[in-house]
């Protein structure tokens, strides 16, 4: 079974092994690691940027089968690879997706439910439903309530629960998640909630990091 270091890991570097390289779609090779660094597209974050052996990944995705390949432009011999996994782009998904997670406990903690989370750069949101007939947020509380933790630099801490994986925020609470984190909240300087949109009782908040 393939270790996604990722998972455990906020390391950007290691030596792993290629098991498997083959042609792909569109001109591309894939390349299946015995571990990976590398966070593939999916739970609501795009993938890692990186290279193998100094080429450029430009893809990584999960298979049916659960492995995570890499796609490049190039065929890689069998054998020992090095990774890098680029640390500007890593941060600012980590930074995103974290921030994700602590508007979800903010706004969960009034009555609300978080249902649905998007990472993306440019597009970041988070919806909930309103089965407890919640009040909507209003934004400058917030965006209040956010730099309060920001300010605590309050730890994101994962742990293992019958092999599922856990994220949580100081006692804010945690979720399950895949995806990648920065390591306390204070790392979520210049998030700002951009707006707050409810339509029947679908909550969806916007937000961005200014860098
Ligand atoms: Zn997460």
């Amino acid at each position: 079974m393939q270790d996604k270091l990722y998972l455990t890991s906020n390391s950007l570097t290691c030596v792993a092994k290629i098991l498997e390289c083959y042609h792909s779609e569109n001109e591309r090779y894939a390349v299946r690691l015995d571990k990976t660094l590398f966070h593939p597209q999916g739970g609501g974050q795009p993938c890692d940027k990186g290279t193998l052996n100094g080429h450029e990944v430009l893809h990584v995705a999960q298979n049916r089968d659960g492995h995570v390949l890499h796609y490049l432009h190039v065929r890689l011999p069998l054998g020992p690879v090095e990774l890098q996994v680029d640390r500007v782009h890593r941060l600012q998904h980590a930074r995103l997706h974290t921030a994700g997670h602590m508007i979800g406990h903010l706004i969960e903690r009034t009555g609300w439910q978080a249902v649905k989370a998007h990472h993306w750069r440019g597009e970041s949101r988070v919806v909930f439903l309103n089965p407890k007939n919640a009040l909507p947020p209003f934004l400058d509380d917030l965006s209040d309530r956010c730099a309060e933790l920001i300010q605590l630099a309050q730890p994101i801490s994962i742990s293992f629960r019958d092999d599922k994986r856990q994220v949580a925020i100081g006692t804010l609470g945690h979720y399950p998640c895949g995806g990648t984190h920065v390591e306390n909240t204070s790392e979520l300087n210049g998030l700002k909630i951009i707006r707050i949109k409810n339509k029947k009782d679908e909550l969806s908040v916007h937000y961005e990091i200014l860098d």
